[in-house]
């Protein structure tokens, strides 16, 4: 562990500075203790969620609540929660890789379990007093209970502080009246415990309150029909009323106004959760994919054999690999972080929260990416199973209609993708990430006269990492320039913070990935390592292609003349590889690898 702050690289610095490979994490880092529980979760998940799909398929949401309290039995509901409140006090790589292994038997199950034990529990103990956090928080670790969180309304999903549930003080000052209605809440059907946001007076910004809910003494809370959703149908999903529901003064999560922070920092966390709940998907639908392609033969050959099947095992092989890397680099800085703030003295609460913060930018381009990239990995499940794929009788069906809702909540992708980009502006105006400076020498390197020496590209990814350098600069050259160009306004221009984002996004993931393949060939070697290469190379190709395309339509957008003619120029230099990586021939590597491991391997 990293112990200082000057060695732990800030949220949203990976743009700014060179991470050595060395000091990203990996899951090949993983220690005995993550090990086995990575080894007990996917044994839960192999036991108890898997050989039920069908019920969960069916909307057995009786079933999600028993499996849910067997996990609470097992311990994996409280892997976040301190020793002090009845947890494991585990770190926070352990409560990554707790949701990523959980996650793929059924969406239904993974969105209860990330419902409950992040958003549901996380704002307590992240923000809660001592008393709350002792009244509450051994109940939901162990499974006693299970927690929702109510922040979406019929007019506030988005915009979630536009909320217009009312919290209102009793003439006697000891608790509030709480009065509105909240919908699409997961785990409404079997929860005891609600995260309510509601607005006191006319404030600016929400409140949050610890509500508990007994069916049998609703106390003014009534709960609407289960949903009839897309995907994801034993998870329970359902409006809320609140009507003169009484909470007592001393359930206001941290203070009055603050509801609107607890809300977004609870999404941080949940965010790259969510990113890891849609990892072991696109693993297991891969390995489906690959069994599947092997025995199905048409025109006398399997069909695993047609390159036309190569490509999309092997893409999906890389995609799965990149957010591996990625969400796992990610969790490693957040529980560094949160070490060094213990370290330096502040409460463990204290410390998670500032974390967490920390890399809110991360958490956002996570949840984008990989949760794109599972919907991707379900599609094209669905394509090599053929007819076969549509069926209710493939998993693939399932699967993709699962995959669907992680574009939605926890923030939409929109929202993430603008979020990511503002957030990372904020912090460079606030001195915490020096954009200014380089962005400052990318414009110098415009104006002066290219270098036409080709570098020594023998070692291995010295043209990779020089590549994502480069897509670095075009982020600092675009982002710059619309920054330059519209000032605050920039906001205003959507379709430019969207292509930033996308950027960002790829520099993140692909950066990601190469660091830890050229960390695992150090201590094996590049034959071992050879099909992670391939797919280090792959992702990295496609990243520069999107970046390419993003970069153009946002100069063409906000520049003119010869600026514009500058620009694109330093894209086409900031884009070009000096030797082409031969994709054909890197997905026929990994596809063959995978074949012949008959999953996904890595
Ligand atoms: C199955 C399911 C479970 C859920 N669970 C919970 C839960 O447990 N608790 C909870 O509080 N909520 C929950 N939600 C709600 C979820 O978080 C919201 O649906 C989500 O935040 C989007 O809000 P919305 O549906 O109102 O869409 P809207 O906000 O109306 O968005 C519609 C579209 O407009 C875009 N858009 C909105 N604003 C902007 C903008 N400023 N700029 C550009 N584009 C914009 C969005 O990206 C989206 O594409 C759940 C939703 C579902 C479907």
């Amino acid at each position: 562990m990293a112990d200082t702050e000057k060695d732990i690289l800030r949220g949203g610095q990976f743009l700014v500075k060179e991470t050595n490979c060395e000091d990203v994490f990996t899951p090949e880092d993983f220690s005995e203790e993550q090990t086995m529980m990575k080894e007990s979760v996917m044994e839960f998940n192999d036991r108890e969620i898997i050989p039920h799909k069908p019920r969960f398929e069916a909307k057995d949401y009786a079933l999600t609540e028993e499996v849910m309290r067997k996990a609470g039995d097992m311990g994996f509901l409280s892997v976040a929660v301190p020793e002090a409140y009845g947890g494991m006090g585990m770190g926070f790589v352990s409560t990554v890789l707790t949701c990523d292994y959980i996650s793929s038997g059924t969406g239904s199950f993974s969105t209860a379990f990330g419902a409950h034990t992040g958003i549901g529990t996380m704002p307590i103990t992240l923000y809660g007093t001592e008393e709350q956090k002792q009244k509450y928080v051994p109940k939901l670790a162990s499974g006693e209970w299970f927690g929702a969180y109510c922040l979406t309304e019929p007019g506030a999903g988005s915009d979630a502080n536009s909320g217009k549930t009312t919290a209102t003080l009793s003439d006697d000052g000891k608790s509030y009246k709480i009065n509105g209605q909240k919908m699409w809440i997961s785990n409404a059907g079997f929860c005891s415990l609600m995260i309510v946001f509601a607005r006191i007076e006319g404030d600016k910004n929400i409140t949050g309150f610890i509500v508990e809910y007994n069916g049998e003494n609703p106390n003014g809370i009534v709960l609407g029909e289960e949903e009839h959703k897309l995907g994801i149908r034993a998870s329970s999903t359902r409006q809320v009323f609140f009507n003169d529901t009484v909470v007592p003064v001393e359930n206001m999560l941290a203070g009055r106004g603050e509801g609107f922070k607890i809300a977004m920092n609870a999404l941080n966390v949940g965010r790259i959760k969510l990113a890891a709940a849609c990892l072991d998907s696109q693993r297991r639908i891969l390995t489906t994919a690959v069994n599947y392609a092997k025995e199905r033969k048409q025109f006398k050959t399997p069909i695993a054999d047609f390159g036309a099947i190569k490509v999309k095992l092997a893409e999906m092989a890389a995609s799965a690999y990149a957010g591996e890397s990625a969400t796992y680099r990610a969790a490693k800085n957040i529980e560094d972080r949160i070490a060094m703030r213990e370290a330096a003295g502040n409460s463990h609460q204290e410390a998670e929260l500032k974390g967490v913060e920390e890399y809110a930018i991360e958490c956002s381009i996570l949840k984008v990416a990989v949760s794109e990239d599972v919907q991707n990995a379900a599609d094209e499940g669905i394509q090599i199973f053929g007819g076969m794929g549509f069926s209710e009788e493939t998993p693939m069906e399932s699967a993709w209609r699962d995959a669907r809702i992680a574009r939605i909540y926890e923030g939409t992708n929109e929202i993430n993708r603008m979020l990511a980009v503002g957030m990372l502006v904020k912090k460079a105006m606030k001195g915490h990430v020096d954009l200014l400076g380089p962005a400052s020498k990318v414009q110098e390197e415009l104006m002066g006269i290219p270098s036409f020496e080709t570098p020594d590209y023998s070692e291995l990814f010295s043209e990779e990492k020089q590549m994502i350098a480069k897509l670095k600069k075009t982020f600092l050259m675009v982002a710059g320039g619309a920054v330059q160009k519209f000032g605050p306004q920039l906001e205003e221009h959507q379709q430019l913070l969207i292509a930033a984002a996308d950027i960002l996004i790829e520099i993140y993931m692909a950066e990601s990935a190469i660091l830890r393949t050229e960390k695992n060939v150090k201590r094996t070697s590049e034959a071992e390592q050879s099909a992670q290469i391939a797919m280090a190379k792959l992702y990295l190709y496609h990243a520069v292609d999107i970046v390419e395309e993003k970069g153009k339509e946002s100069i063409i957008s906000f520049a003119e003349g010869d600026e514009q003619r500058m620009l694109l120029m330093g894209l086409k230099r900031f884009t070009k590889y000096a030797n082409y990586p031969d994709i054909v021939d890197l997905r026929i590597e990994i596809a063959e690898k995978v074949k012949a491991e008959n999953k996904y391997c890595f």
